[in-house]
């Protein structure tokens, strides 16, 4: 018997060499190795019988060896193993290419359960390398077959018995840590069972049972901790600005905030009077005037002689923001500044002295605020754009800079409220739900090739009544076995073939930042009439000139990344045009929700329908903790289920201090450690 923690190297069987190529999986811990799970599942559970085998069919056969097999060598690495074998129904020729000992462990006489893909024709069935065993073994046959995502040098019969050994190495030790009460409410498998069925099925139903209790587990644990964490929040102190009159703040604008800014603004300023720190996030479709919640924020810290920071995820959005904030706080008095990795050391560091003199009000860059050498005076509030780029832990970094400041986390990608929950669980919710009006729906088509010249004309007509347009192509370098229109190629060919008479630029994320800079500056400046690009514009990008954006091989992204470059249309006063190339034209699901609604966050649904949840919830996007198994797509039901259930439990008991939560909650402990060292 071992512990979850020991090293797979110390199991029986796996040894030094296996062990190596089990860590190129992320598989070190016999942990690791149970939470392993199978990506699909073979069902050898029906034997057949010889004479009802269909030729290109894999079947189980329970058979007797009938003849002695027989090995011929028929050259340098080519030994080949023959033998017959039969059943009530009929007999069947097997081979083994290169498995010379197999003529020693089959036995004439005996009976064997053989798996395969049959061969020859109905009438004389053949197996190649099928895999064998004893009859009524059912290690390999006769049963439901766990398979594996593997590397080459690992193959899946090996790996079956080295889980099998891990299971066998756990039997009885595997800590139940959902609290018996929740397990009997919702009906849960026990963690034994559970994860013997997840790997070896007994049956189907044994499969589901398996499954659900594992999704559960999964998701319950993610939910609790994250509440657990909001709750623990809430004992630490927050620094409280002095009360402020926001209305001079809203009668300095251009235009009147809409209701669902002034609310998510009433929310934020309360959150700061409250005394807790502020960890807020601001959802809102694309355009939904984000930016002037923040705004609003960063002005009534200042009120109180507070600093802001204001984190972007690119220097292109840094850039913009800080054009727009300047605009908005400095006649307002506010000392507005940029910090960006494209400035001259010497500008760099008169920022970062007058920073830490406290001459800057609000500083707007990208991650380098939070490098070392960048230090505020008095920093009361971060704010990260675009937050979906943003890890939690770098997010948790830039709030050590300051005494616990209030945070606003805004989100480009709306995203449905279950799903919010789970991925900002440690965050309160604003919801932005109105546009600014006067907003007219971007006319969407879905197109194919036999368009191109109709759509290139539309292009020109725009263009003739000064208006900008935007051409994304999916990548930048030419790809020979994808079709894709790479975007430096597709560039020359625009600017010296189809627009020659236009001012056509070329802007992709491999380009220097300073000569991006200067692309987008002239695109603002309506100095360029097109813009090639990639996706490097898909967030945030505000161009209100620009009334036609046209995507080339719309079937290369996801919905989400659709919507949000339609977004980058549509913001101004003129009427605008989305086009999607794609090669089954309007017959494209996607491209076909796309034609049908302007609404972000029933987009993201269907994405998440369509495309599934992992890039909506990898590791690599939220900093949150990596899901083994639960598929968000699949599992919705079950995740609602889970979510209310911590939900519950924390009610209950918000310390998670009674004795049947304990291995919960050292769970919960383990888990946020192992992977996010900075969330304390
Ligand atoms: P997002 O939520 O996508 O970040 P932005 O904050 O960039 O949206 O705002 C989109 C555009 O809408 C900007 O040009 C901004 O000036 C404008 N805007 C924001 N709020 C309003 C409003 N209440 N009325 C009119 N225009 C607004
Ligand atoms: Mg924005």
């Amino acid at each position: 018997m071992a512990a979850l923690e020991t090293e797979v190297r110390y199991i029986k069987g796996i040894g030094e060499q296996r062990a190596k190529l089990l860590k190129k999986l992320g598989i070190s811990s016999l942990r690791d190795l149970i939470c392993y799970f199978p990506r699909a599942y073979d069902d050898r559970s029906v034997f057949r019988s010889i004479e009802s085998l269909v030729p290109d069919e894999s079947a189980c056969v329970r058979a007797m060896v009938v003849s002695q097999p027989r090995l011929s060598h028929i050259r340098k690495g080519l030994d080949l193993v023959k033998l017959r074998v039969s059943d009530d129904s009929g007999a069947m020729e097997i081979t083994f290419f290169n498995q010379p000992y197999v003529r020693d462990s089959l036995k004439p006489g005996r009976y064997y359960d053989f798996y395969g893909k049959i061969g020859g024709s109905p009438r004389r069935p053949e197996m190649t390398n099928p895999v064998f065993e004893p009859e009524g073994k059912n290690e390999l046959t006769g049963r439901i077959m766990p398979v594996y995502r593997l590397t080459a040098s690992l193959g899946q019969n090996l790996f079956a018995k080295i889980m099998r050994q891990g299971l066998e190495e756990i039997e009885g030790i595997i800590p139940e840590f959902l609290p018996a009460s929740v397990r009997s409410v919702h009906r849960l498998a026990h963690a034994d069972f559970a994860y013997h069925n997840i790997h070896f099925p007994a049956d189907p139903e044994s499969l589901g049972l398996a499954r659900r209790r594992l999704v559960f587990e999964e998701l319950f644990v993610l939910a609790c901790a994250l509440r657990f964490l909001k709750s623990r929040r809430v004992e630490r102190n927050g620094l409280v600005p002095k009360k402020a009159d926001i209305s001079e703040f809203y009668s300095s604008l251009p235009f009147a905030p809409t209701g669902a800014q002034r609310r998510v603004i009433g929310e934020i300023i309360s959150d700061m009077l409250s005394g807790k720190p502020m960890r807020r996030l601001i959802q809102g479709d694309v355009g939904s005037g984000k930016t002037l919640c923040a705004a609003a924020a960063a002005y009534y810290v200042y009120c109180s002689g507070f600093q802001t920071a204001f984190m972007a995820p690119t220097e292109l959005l840094a850039q913009q923001h800080f054009g727009t904030l300047e605009k908005i706080l400095s006649p307002l008095g506010m000392k507005v500044s940029l910090l960006t990795g494209g400035m001259s050391a010497k500008q760099k560091r008169e920022v970062k002295k007058s920073l830490s003199e406290g001459g800057i009000d609000i500083l707007i860059g990208t991650h380098a605020l939070l490098s070392a050498g960048v230090d505020f005076k008095n920093l009361a509030l971060v704010i990260t754009d675009e937050q979906h780029r943003f890890g939690v832990n770098q997010r948790s970094l830039l709030t050590e800079k300051g005494e616990n400041p209030h945070m606003i986390v805004m989100s480009a990608t709306p995203i449905p409220r279950t799903l919010a929950l789970i991925i900002y669980g440690e965050l309160d919710i604003s919801v932005i739900d109105e546009l600014p009006p006067g907003r007219q729906p971007v006319e969407t088509f879905g197109v194919d090739e036999k368009f191109r010249t109709r759509i290139i004309n539309f292009t020109r007509r725009l263009v003739s009544e000064g208006r900008q347009a935007y051409f994304v192509c999916p990548m930048i370098e030419e790809s020979e076995t994808l079709n894709l229109k790479a975007a430096e190629k597709y560039y020359e060919q625009m600017k010296t073939r189809i627009f020659p008479d236009l001012r056509v630029a070329l802007l992709h994320g491999k380009m220097k930042p300073s000569e991006k800079d200067e692309v987008m500056a002239s695109f603002m400046r309506g100095e360029t009439d097109i813009l090639i690009t990639t996706t490097v514009i898909e967030v945030g990008v505000d161009v209100p000139n620009a009334t036609l954006m046209v995507v080339e091989n719309a079937e290369r992204f996801g919905l989400s990344q659709l919507h949000q470059l339609r977004g980058r249309v549509g913001r101004g006063a003129h009427k605008s045009y989305c086009i999607l190339f794609c090669e089954d034209g309007p017959a494209n699901p996607r491209v076909g929700i796309m034609c049908k609604t302007g609404d972000g966050f029933r987009i993201s649904e269907e994405d998440l329908k369509i495309r599934g949840p992992g890039d909506f919830f990898g590791s690599r996007q939220h900093g949150l903790p990596e899901m083994k198994i639960a598929d968000l797509s699949a599992d919705m039901s079950v995740l609602t289920e889970a979510q209310n259930a911590a939900l519950e439990l924390l009610e209950r008991d918000p310390g998670l201090s009674s004795p049947e939560n304990q291995a919960l909650r050292k769970r919960i402990e383990e888990l946020f450690e192992l992977n996010q060292g900075a969330f304390s």
